[in-house]
């Protein structure tokens, strides 16, 4: 009987591609907080949603006190902007080259499910999957709304699919497919395996330094990655 495996994308760098995000999100920091942020301050790539503002603050030596829960209200500013942005134009989200033809191959599989592992909030990762037109081949994953703190994120997205499901998943059955070192983390800090793309920050030659369980330039090649996550 074939393994069944569940395979965990990241969204920006590895599925999608975001020009102009920075002023849908800049927009919500001062609608949430009163106070001007910069995205563009810090190096966003791998990192949760809060865990961007924070450094965004922090940077700009702003004293922010954050206990009393303003994530659902950042979530949802997030999203409104995004939505209005790409309805406006200002803001695009595009599919990657050759993922949409990924996951519609990996769809066709028996055994093998698909989702999401990312730093967006569920809500934005929402509206960026349906700008990009790849929700459809998606099941609901873990997002920065579950845990600002990455590594936490694999592992429910697995306890997510088990729940839904009724079958039980080794860690070694899940893949996550990343951009950063820090994806390489999460999956490393959960026991599961990780394929890197070099469509994002870092070039491919500089994520095989990092030693995931395979290394693409893109994704581009369908068969090829089919083959790559079979082989794990
Ligand atoms: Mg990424």
């Amino acid at each position: 009987m074939l393994m069944e495996r569940l395979i965990l994308f990241d969204l920006d760098g590895t599925l999608t591609r975001t020009q102009n995000g920075h002023a849908p999100f800049n927009e919500a920091i001062i609608d949430t907080f009163g106070v001007v942020g910069d995205i563009r301050s810090v190096i966003p790539d791998g990192n949760t949603d809060p865990q961007i503002v924070r450094e965004i603050f922090a940077k700009a030596n702003v004293e922010m006190e954050f206990d009393y829960g303003p994530w659902e209200r950042f979530a949802e500013n997030l999203r409104r902007s995004y939505a209005s942005a790409l309805r406006e134009g200002t803001t695009t989200v595009r599919a990657l080259p050759g993922a949409k033809e990924l996951l519609a191959a990996l769809s066709a599989k028996e055994h093998l499910s698909q989702g999401v592992v990312t730093g967006n909030f569920e809500v934005t990762a929402q509206v960026k999957l349906e700008a990009a037109g790849l929700h459809s081949y998606l099941c609901r994953g873990a997002y920065a709304s579950d845990s600002s703190h990455r590594p936490d994120l694999p592992k429910i997205a697995k306890e997510r699919w088990e729940q839904r499901t009724g079958k039980f998943l080794r860690a070694e059955q899940c893949v996550i497919i990343g951009d950063t070192p820090k994806d390489l983390d999460a999956a490393r800090q959960n026991h599961m395996r990780c394929v890197l793309v070099g469509t994002g920050r870092y070039p491919v030659e500089e994520l095989q330094y990092w030693k995931p369980d395979a290394c693409l330039a893109d994704l581009t090649d369908t068969q090829g990655v089919i083959s790559a996550l079979f082989n794990l």
